[in-house]
């Protein structure tokens, strides 16, 4: 039977590709080989742990039913090429995106944010778009894809109204990647001496030394799930747990309090943890307007795209170029800088408040291609949504990919003057956007600020 999802809050049990229907499958006849005395049966002839087709067999499908009612040969071992496999592989990734909702709605209802599941589209590669939006299929991957998008709003109102929740994200991210070499690793280091700070007072060494215990896993793990959506409390409990356990299979007998000593010290070095990165977000209030691009910014992908649709947003997406314009924590600031390769992303407007919606975000993007020579690429523009975009991604054109790695080599700069993009070269397309007017494409005579 087909497990369909539940919307009256009832439990459902895991979704399986066995509850899927047979599709394709149905009626067919499945033809499978093996060789003289093999003992596993290839559906795929042209399989290579298929040294010759010595024997063969065939199995008739059934008419109607699910994929788990398949009439299979004991053992086999690849499947069949073609509409069939390419139904099981849209099959499978529905299974996996219903199973990873399941999941994600669980760290929901304990005050977690699921950012990475948040981060992931229904439909993947090659036409497994079509198979899921045509039946048997669109009628599950539908009400999958809905239940993502609850999710994901549900995700958008809670951060909106608690930016400080953002904001202690944006700076767990940023503290995390501290952690290799580079201008802030400083602060990531003081993270390090404050839990050890702790060991310390409670009179606990490790073997390895405290800081290369800090450091190894614990402050790692600790950050990248408050970057993640975890709480702080949650991440510090897992800390605990974890570090607990550990204690509990290297103990010796005489040491019984340890292992709880151990436990208590790590909820005292998360909680100093909190205070640190609470303490470090009163410091950077408020949001920024910022264009930045999606990879490479200098802050985690997953948590910019949950960011970006809590407020006012647009992209600009083709070929090499991904860019968003998007209202972020104020503390986006530090990311932007700390990354590797020149500047993140550029600072628009501080505070931009209600003067800035969708439209301003779409607008300036347009305004922004005009004005640096690119009139090609507004058409790549596109408003953003608080739910999640299924529409596929454009193929680009020979020239899109020329003029998007012209663009993208062009890179961010957080200094005027030079060849990057800086918010001074941003300026003439923001100030049209606020004012709601659309730079027109430049003339030989007029380069910029030509308005229709
Ligand atoms: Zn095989």
């Amino acid at each position: 039977m087909l497990k369909l999802v539940t919307d009256d809050g009832n439990p459902r049990s895991a979704l399986s590709v066995e509850d899927l229907p047979l599709g394709p499958w149905a009626g067919t006849m499945l033809r499978v080989w093996a060789t003289k005395t093999g003992t596993r049966w290839h559906a795929d002839p042209d399989c290579p742990s298929l040294k010759s087709r010595a024997r063969s067999d065939e199995f008739a499908q059934r008419s109607s039913g699910t994929l788990g009612d398949r009439i299979l040969p004991e053992g086999l071992h690849c499947d069949p090429p073609g509409t069939l496999t390419d139904y099981l592989n849209a099959a499978r990734h529905l299974v996996y995106y219903a199973n990873e909702t399941d999941e994600a709605e669980r760290k929901r209802a304990r005050g977690d944010l699921p950012i990475s599941a948040l981060g992931r589209h229904l439909g993947a590669f090659g036409n497994m778009d079509e198979l899921l939006a045509e039946e048997p299929l669109a009628s599950i991957s539908g009400p999958e894809h809905n239940r993502r998008s609850r999710l994901a709003e549900d995700v958008n109102r809670y951060l909106s109204a608690d930016s400080e929740r953002a904001c202690v994200m944006v700076l767990a991210d940023w503290v995390r990647r501290g952690r290799t070499p580079r201008g802030h690793q400083r602060h990531y280091d003081r993270f390090v001496e404050a839990a050890v700070t702790v060991f310390n007072a409670a009179g606990l060494t490790s073997n390895i030394g405290m800081h290369y215990a800090v450091n190894r896993d614990a402050l790692p793990e600790w950050l990248e799930s408050v970057a993640g959506g975890s709480t702080c409390e949650s991440a510090t409990q897992a800390v605990a747990d974890q570090e607990f356990a550990h204690a509990q299979r290297g103990r010796r007998a005489d040491e019984s309090d340890i292992p709880k000593l151990v436990r208590e010290t790590w909820l005292s070095a998360g909680a100093r943890w909190q205070l640190m990165l609470e303490s470090m977000a009163l410091a950077h209030p408020g949001t920024v307007l910022a264009l930045f691009k999606r990879h490479g910014s200098g802050l985690d992908t997953d948590l910019l795209d949950v960011l970006a649709r809590t407020g006012p947003w647009a992209t600009l997406k083709i070929a090499h170029l991904d860019w968003t314009v998007a209202e972020l924590p104020t503390a986006c600031r530090l990311s932007f800088a700390s990354n590797d390769d020149g500047s993140g992303g550029v600072i628009l407007l501080e505070e931009p408040g209600y003067q800035v919606t969708h439209e301003t975000c779409e607008l300036f993007l347009r305004n922004l291609a005009h004005s640096l020579g690119y009139p090609d690429l507004t058409q790549h523009v596109r408003r953003g949504t608080a739910a999640l975009d299924r529409t596929p991604r454009t193929k680009a054109t020979d020239r899109e990919y020329e003029l998007s790695l012209a663009v993208q080599r062009r890179g961010f700069s957080s200094y005027p003057g030079g060849a990057g993009i800086s918010a001074d070269t941003c300026r003439p397309a923001l100030l049209a956007a606020l004012e709601g007017d659309q730079l027109a494409r430049p003339s030989a005579g007029r380069k910029r600020r030509s308005r229709t």
